[in-house]
C-alpha cells in the first residue's frame, strides 16, 4: 500500500472496532493501514456479551458462527433479588424471532471476536496490520490526514485521505483533535473475579445473571474461556474507601465469592480485576478527516454489556459511509451523519441505558426498589412488553432509531449542535448538552 494513497484509510488501534472498521473498508477494495502499540491481542478479560444488534452487522462477515463456535449462545437472561434468593424475571430472546435473524446473545470475549475478525485481514492484500506502532500526533489539511507513528523502525509519518480513531478510552487521537470527552466517572470502582465454579448447576443461574442489592449488586456471566466447564465472571462495586491491595487480597476475594454462593470449600479464582468506571462521550465523532469510533467515541458501565456493541456498530456505520465516499458515490455530509447517527445512540440511548441499569440494581430505597422488581416481573410476565423490552436490550430498538436518522435531519451541517439540540441529557453528566 502506497502511503499517501488517495483512498487509503490509516486506523488508530487494533482492538475489536478498528479491526472491525478495517475489514469493512478492505472489503470494499480501499487500502487500509491499522497501527495498534501493543506487540499482539490482548487477552485480558473484558466484554464478552454480543447482543443481536451487532450480531446483525456481524453476520455479513460471517463471524457469527464462529463466534458461536468458539463462545457461548445465551438465549436468555435473568434478574435475581439478591437479599432474598429470588429469580424476578427471565427474558428470553425467542420472543425477538420476527425481530433479527439472531434471536440470543452470544458469549464471546473480545480477545476472540478480535482474533477472528484478525484472521480474515490477514487474508487480505490490501490491509496492513502493524502492531508495536503508537501513533501520536495527528494533523491534517483540507486534502489529507498524516499521523506519527513511533515503531520498531522509529519514528515515521504515514498520510492517508482519512483516519479513523479507534485507540480506545485515552485515545491519543481524540486528544490530538482537541475533541472534549464529556461525562463523570464513578467514584466506585469496579470488581471482576473469575472462578470455574459452576453457577448454573449449583444455583441455577443463568448465563447472563444480575442481582439488585443495596448492599452489593452483582453480575455473573459466564464464558466458554479455553473450553469446557467454562469460566464465570462475576462483577461487584468496590468500596471506594479500599486500596487496591485491599480489595484483590486473597481473603477479601474468597469473602466476596462466598457471600455470593456459601460453599463448603474455597472458590478457585483463576482472575482478579479493579478497573475505573466512567460515563463519557465525545463532543464530535467527526473532526474533519478524523472520525471516532469505539471506547475513544463514548465509553460507559459494563451493566448490560453495551460498550463493545456501541464500538462495533459505530464500525459498521462508519465502513459503509466512508466506504461510499471513498469509492465515488457519497457525499462528504454523509460522515456527519454518521456522528449524528451514532452520537445520537450514544447519548440518547447507551448513557441513559447503562446509568439506569446501575442504579436499578444499587437502588438502597425499599419502595423504589420494590417498584423495580415488580415492574421487572410484570414485563416478563406479558409477551408483548417483554419484546419491546428485549428490543431495547439486544440494541435492535438503537440501531432503528439510528437508521431513522437522515442527511436531512443535518441541519445546519453541524452533526455536533444537531445532537446537542435533541437529546436528552444524562443525569449527573454533561456530555449530552
Ligand atoms: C471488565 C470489562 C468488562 C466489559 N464488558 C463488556 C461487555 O460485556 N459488553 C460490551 O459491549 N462491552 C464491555 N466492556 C467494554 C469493552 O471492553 C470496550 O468497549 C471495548 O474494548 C472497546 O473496543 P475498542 O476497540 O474501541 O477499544 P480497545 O479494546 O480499548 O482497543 C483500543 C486499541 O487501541 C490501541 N491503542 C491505544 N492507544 C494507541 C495509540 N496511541 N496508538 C496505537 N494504538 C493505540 C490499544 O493497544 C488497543 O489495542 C467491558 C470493559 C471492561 C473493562
Amino acid at each position: 500500500m502506497k502511503a499517501g494513497a488517495d483512498r487509503s484509510v490509516l486506523i488508530a488501534g487494533g482492538g475489536p472496532v478498528g479491526l472491525f472498521t478495517a475489514l469493512l473498508l478492505a472489503r470494499q477494495g480501499i487500502d487500509v493501514r491499522v497501527f495498534d502499540e501493543n506487540a499482539a491481542l490482548q487477552e485480558d478479560p473484558r466484554a464478552a456479551t454480543t447482543h443481536p444488534g451487532t450480531l446483525e452487522i456481524l453476520g455479513a462477515e460471517g463471524l457469527v458462527e464462529d463466534m458461536a463456535r468458539v463462545g457461548l449462545v445465551a438465549p436468555t437472561f435473568q434478574f435475581w433479588d439478591r437479599p432474598t434468593g429470588e429469580c424476578v424475571a427471565e427474558f428470553d430472546h425467542a420472543l425477538l424471532a420476527d425481530d433479527t435473524r439472531h434471536p440470543y446473545v452470544i458469549q464471546c470475549e473480545q480477545f476472540k471476536t478480535a482474533t477472528l475478525i484478525l484472521q480474515r485481514l490477514q487474508a487480505l492484500p490490501n490491509v496492513e496490520v502493524l502492531f508495536n506502532h503508537r501513533v501520536t500526533e495527528v494533523t491534517q489539511t483540507d486534502a489529507a490526514v498524516t499521523v506519527v507513528v513511533e515503531g520498531p523502525a522509529g519514528v515515521q509519518r504515514h498520510t492517508g485521505s482519512y483516519l479513523v480513531g479507534a485507540d480506545g478510552g485515552r485515545s491519543v487521537v481524540r486528544k490530538q483533535c482537541g475533541i472534549p470527552f464529556e461525562g463523570f466517572t464513578w467514584e466506585e470502582r469496579f470488581i471482576v473475579l473469575t472462578t470455574p465454579f459452576d453457577f448454573a448447576a449449583s444455583r441455577g443461574y443463568g448465563y447472563r445473571s444480575y442481582f439488585a442489592d443495596p448492599e452489593e449488586w452483582c453480575n455473573c456471566f459466564k464464558v466458554s474461556g479455553k473450553g469446557p466447564p467454562g469460566l464465570w465472571r462475576t462483577v461487584y462495586p468496590a468500596d471506594p474507601r479500599l486500596t487496591e491491595n485491599e480489595l484483590l487480597a486473597d481473603a477479601a476475594v474468597e469473602a466476596r465469592l462466598q457471600r455470593l454462593f456459601p460453599r463448603g470449600q474455597p472458590y478457585e479464582v483463576v482472575h482478579r480485576n479493579l478497573y475505573t468506571t466512567h460515563q463519557r462521550i465525545a463532543k464530535t465523532f467527526r473532526a474533519g478527516r478524523v472520525l471516532l469510533a469505539g471506547d475513544a467515541a463514548h465509553v460507559n458501565n459494563p451493566i448490560g454489556g453495551m460498550g463493545l456493541n456501541g464500538g462495533l456498530q459505530d464500525a459498521g456505520n462508519l465502513g459503509e459511509k466512508l466506504a461510499q465516499v471513498l469509492l465515488g458515490g457519497g457525499p462528504d455530509a454523509l460522515l456527519d451523519l454518521y456522528d449524528l447517527q451514532r452520537r445520537t445512540i450514544a447519548c440518547e440511548f447507551v448513557q441513559q441505558q447503562t446509568i439506569a441499569n446501575k442504579q436499578r440494581l444499587e437502588e438502597r430505597d425499599p419502595v423504589k426498589r420494590r417498584r423495580n422488581l415488580d415492574e421487572l416481573r410484570a414485563i416478563a410476565a406479558d409477551p408483548q412488553r417483554a419484546r419491546q423490552f428485549l428490543r431495547g436490550t439486544a440494541m435492535l430498538a438503537s440501531q432503528r432509531r439510528a437508521a431513522a436518522l437522515t442527511l436531512a435531519d443535518l441541519g445546519s451541517g453541524d452533526a455536533g449542535h444537531g445532537v446537542q439540540g435533541e437529546a436528552r441529557p444524562v443525569t449527573g453528566g454533561e456530555q449530552c448538552r
